[in-house]
């Protein structure tokens, strides 16, 4: 009787001792690095889902993991618009397959990006942000088919309505 009460005891307080610190290791698993440079309230954070990940992205010109996005495979016909303020970016009918994993374009709506030279990584790209909000959405290079434009653009940027 006294035996299996100090067993019981005894596997409650290692219960008690290894738990804090088996969350603590989940945590780590998730602890993908989403801390931002800047407060929010300094972002122009309009829309309130808008998760760390996106957040990252749009205001820290980070770059999602290439081949992420779900909407490399996206082949419908639609428009592709700014997952934070909601303008329209794309038409599907500029959407190509450039097989670098990111979503890529050959056109934008005009007027609807900024550019600004970006010198990071020991490379001089043309990077382009969201006239409307300045959410950063990717990099544009002349690389493009037919001697045109590649908007190459991070898939959690955008918000893909189909026409139907
Ligand atoms: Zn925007």
């Amino acid at each position: 009787m006294r035996r299996n009460f100090l067993k019981i005891l005894g596997s409650y307080l290692i219960g008690f001792l290894v738990y804090p610190f088996s969350s603590a290791i989940a945590n780590n698993v998730i602890g993908y690095n989403t801390k931002l440079s800047k407060n929010e309230d300094e972002y122009n954070i309009i829309n309130p889902d808008l998760t760390d990940e996106q957040k990252k992205i749009m205001f820290d010109e980070a770059t999602e993991r290439a081949g992420s996005s779900i909407l490399n495979r996206e082949k419908r016909e639609g428009t592709y618009h700014c997952a934070n303020c909601g303008v329209k970016l794309f038409e599907s009918t500029a959407k190509f397959d450039s097989g670098t994993g990111w979503p890529s374009f050959t056109e934008a709506i005009p007027g609807v990006f900024k550019t600004k030279i970006d010198y990071s990584f020991g490379m001089k790209r043309t990077e382009y942000h969201c006239a409307n909000c300045g959410a950063h959405h990717g990099h544009v290079f002349d690389d493009g088919p037919n001697g045109g434009k590649r908007y190459c653009n991070n898939g959690l940027c955008l918000l893909f309505i189909p026409t139907s």
